[in-house]
């Protein structure tokens, strides 16, 4: 009996701490628009770093020709080409190549790593039979490149730091579209860099391809991140900055995004403390793949230290990151009366035997607070950006005017990830928040669009719509 009491005080206390009332919520929409204008303001000016993209229009269907893409932003990397006919409802007709980064490489020099991308466009190029590129002929190239960079126009950037395993000294703080022009032309490849991107605006940039009115894109994988079309005079940090759309695409690098208002657990704390980048990335935290699952670990970790109700404590259990998202995902939305996926996964992976059904419970619930949180946050994430654009039916930051005279927009927002797309539960949570939060009638013109692959797609699309030749 005294067991289950310290239990479920384990379970009341994380329940307490992750409260997302509708309430809570619009807090966290305020504090992301009010974080968004401060860091719009000057360099430096909050967490989020609203960087600039110098996207400053985003391909509408209207695009012509064959264009070539790169992606580079992990172990693997993508070589892609796709043929547009100027009619947005004709299908992208893309071919893709997906080969891993030879591990030497990560760590070799700038030119070796150019030079094996440059080769793998090449191959893919005499494969593909372009016949206007082998005779010499200009082609479009837009790569993404998911790396910290300091872009000075839609063309350059300069590498900040290597991530996620890769570390080239010699290419910090040169510029990457032009190691990678060089290394093309070495080849007797006559492309060009129109466009250095991240793999959100990839999104928007497809989302907005399909539907003109995507204003914004989310990425929910293992990371997450947005950006949005902003105008260029509220982007104050930059004075003079002209286009001829006067938008431009920021990105938000909104997983650093931080608030009083977040619902933070002992958990979350913790897990910061014992991460390779603590104090960083406190959205992220909370609400992407890489750490949901760990999250959950370390309540069934405090359980079973409060009590025997997991038997007598698995070393498993200690272990950080076996207890991955989409393991999660499956207990929360086992369906079998006896819970035996459960059962399975706590057996399996955290060495957890048999257990009582009431125990299983327990860890649905758990995974069940821990996804609402995350999803929920989310939401108000997305609608922070929508009340900074004028667009979440309030009619602008005044918001002065009755109900009635609201003519809101219809609004899309480009969505992509595994944390979305495959985690029904965390999708219906995210789209049950915004609607509690806008109300419902507001919240039919918010549209939420899942798009594929705009981390290459994307590239190629704004390559097209920044080419001279288009
Ligand atoms: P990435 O973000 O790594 O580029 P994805 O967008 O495909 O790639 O997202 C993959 C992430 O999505 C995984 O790390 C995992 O956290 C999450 N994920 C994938 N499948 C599921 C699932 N079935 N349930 C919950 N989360 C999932």
């Amino acid at each position: 009996r005294g067991k289950w009491r310290r239990v479920v005080r384990v379970l009341k206390e994380l329940e307490e701490a992750c409260e997302t009332s509708v309430g809570r919520l619009k807090q966290v929409v305020d504090a992301m628009a009010v974080e968004m204008h401060a860091g719009l303001a000057s360099e430096g000016g909050s967490k989020l770093k609203m960087l600039l993209t110098y996207v400053d229009n985003l391909p509408d269907g209207n695009e012509m020709g064959t264009h070539y893409a790169l992606d580079l932003g992990g172990t693997n990397f993508r070589v892609l080409s796709i043929q547009l006919q100027g009619n947005r409802s004709s299908i992208l007709e893309h071919d893709v190549e997906r080969l891993p980064v030879p591990q030497h490489l990560m760590t070799s020099t700038g030119n070796d790593l150019f030079d094996f991308i440059a080769s793998s466009l090449k191959e893919f190029i005499d494969k593909g039979n372009d016949s206007e590129v082998l005779l010499g002929g200009k082609r479009d190239l837009g790569f993404t490149f998911s790396f910290p960079t300091k872009q000075n126009s839609i063309s350059s950037g300069v590498l900040i730091k290597w991530t996620k395993g890769f570390s080239i000294g010699d290419m910090v703080g040169k510029d990457v579209a032009e190691c990678l022009e060089q290394a093309m032309t070495s080849k007797g490849l006559n492309i060009r860099v129109t466009a250095l991107i991240n793999d959100t605006v990839g999104t928007l940039a497809l989302g907005h391809y399909h539907d003109a009115d995507t204003v914004a894109a989310v990425i929910i994988g293992t990371g997450t991140n947005a950006c949005y079309l902003e105008r260029t005079d509220a982007i104050i940090k930059c004075q003079g900055l002209l286009t001829t759309s006067g938008f431009m695409v920021v990105n938000m690098e909104w997983g650093n995004f931080w608030s009083s208002h977040l619902p933070r657990t002992s958990y979350d704390i913790d897990l910061d403390c014992d991460s390779s980048n603590p104090n960083d990335q406190g959205f992220e935290k909370m609400i992407s793949g890489m750490y949901l699952g760990d999250i959950v670990r370390r309540v069934i970790l405090r359980m079973s230290q409060e009590s025997d109700i997991f038997g007598l404590g698995s070393s498993r259990l200690s272990m950080p990151f076996v207890l991955t998202t989409p393991l999660m995902a499956e207990m929360h939305e086992d369906g079998s009366l006896d819970l035996r996926d459960v059962a399975r996964i706590l057996k399996d992976t955290l060495g957890i035997p048999e257990v009582s059904l009431k125990t299983r419970k327990l860890v649905v619930r758990i995974c069940d607070v821990v996804t609402r949180r995350a999803a929920r946050l989310v939401a108000a994430g997305i609608l922070g950006i929508l009340k900074k654009m004028g667009r979440d039916g309030t009619g602008g930051v005044t918001g002065t005017r009755s109900r009635s005279d609201v003519n809101m927009k219809r609004t899309v927002v480009a969505v992509e990830g595994g944390l979305y797309t495959n985690y029904t539960m965390f999708r219906e949570y995210l789209h049950e928040a915004m609607v509690e939060i806008l109300g419902e009638e507001i919240a039919k013109n918010v549209i939420l669009k899942v798009t594929e692959d705009g981390s290459g797609i994307g590239a190629a699309l704004v390559a097209a719509s920044h080419s001279s030749n288009y």
